[in-house]
């Protein structure tokens, strides 16, 4: 059984959020502090330049996040993750909040 990451939340992703309703705020943050290793480790990577964020979704929402355990061991040469410590890879920073734009979210509502 695996234990949830702890997660760091930045600046911009905290601002971010308090746009949002105090009650998806909640389930917002309530899903992310009940993702596990196992979890992350599916979370897919975006492409591109973010290349070493994953892209995490729930409800309407997706959420750009690093783990650090893989980001430390893969990109730390390219990229500079400044919440990689080197004896603390264990845990989840995540950076900002999207929601899904209408349209994809129509077509992929399934009945
Ligand atoms: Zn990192």
């Amino acid at each position: 059984m695996s234990e949830p990451l702890p997660v760091f939340q930045h600046e911009v992703f905290m601002k971010q959020l308090q746009r949002f309703p105090l009650r998806e705020r909640d389930k917002i943050v309530d899903k992310l502090k009940h993702i596990t290793n196992e979890d992350i480790r599916r979370v897919p990577y975006l492409k591109g330049s973010y290349k070493h964020l994953k892209k995490y979704r729930t409800g309407d929402y997706r959420i750009f996040m690093a783990y650090c355990a893989e980001c430390y061991n893969k990109y730390r040469e390219k990229i500079n993750c400044n919440d990689c410590e080197e004896d603390n890879l264990e845990k989840i920073v995540v950076f900002s909040i999207d929601s899904r734009p209408k349209l994809y979210k129509r077509m992929n509502r399934r009945r």
